[in-house]
C-alpha cells in the first residue's frame, strides 16, 4: 500500500507543505512548482498508479478529488482568475508519481496544453 514517495508523505515518512487534508484526501504543495500556486490532490486510503487504472467504484473519489480542489481554489482566491486542473498518465505526459494525483495550477496566466 502506498509504495511511493506519496505514501511516505500520507505516513508522515518525509515531509511536505500540507495544505488540505480531510478523510480521504490529501493536498500539499509540489516541491518543483511549474506555477506560482502548484497543489497536488491525492487519494489517502487507496493508491490508484494511473488513469488507465481507474475503475467505476473510484468515480466518488474521483469526484471528491474534484470538488476538493475547486473548494481550495475559491477558498484562497483563485477561481475568479481561473486556475488549471491536470492528471498525467504515463511516459508521454510526463508522469513522475505513480499514485494518481490531481495537478492544481495557479497565479499567473498558463500557457496553453503542452504540445510534442
Ligand atoms: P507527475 O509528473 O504528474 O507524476 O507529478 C508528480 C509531481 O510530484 C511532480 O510535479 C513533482 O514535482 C512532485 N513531487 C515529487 N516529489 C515530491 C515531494 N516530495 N513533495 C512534493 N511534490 C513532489
Amino acid at each position: 500500500m502506498n509504495d511511493s514517495i506519496f505514501g511516505k508523505i500520507i505516513r508522515r515518512e518525509i515531509p511536505a507543505s500540507i495544505v488540505y487534508e480531510d478523510e480521504d484526501i490529501l493536498a500539499f504543495n509540489d516541491i518543483g512548482a511549474q506555477a506560482p500556486v502548484h497543489v497536488l490532490f491525492i487519494p489517502k486510503r487507496v493508491v490508484i498508479p494511473t488513469l488507465d487504472d481507474l475503475q467505476p467504484a473510484h468515480a466518488e473519489l474521483m469526484g471528491r478529488l474534484v470538488l476538493a480542489a475547486a473548494a481550495y481554489a475559491r477558498k484562497e482566491g483563485l477561481a475568479d482568475n481561473g486556475y488549471r486542473l491536470v492528471i498525467n498518465c504515463r511516459e508521454d505526459a510526463g508522469q513522475t508519481v505513480f499514485h494518481l494525483h490531481l495537478h492544481l495550477l495557479a497565479g499567473a496566466t498558463l500557457g496553453r496544453f503542452g504540445t510534442p
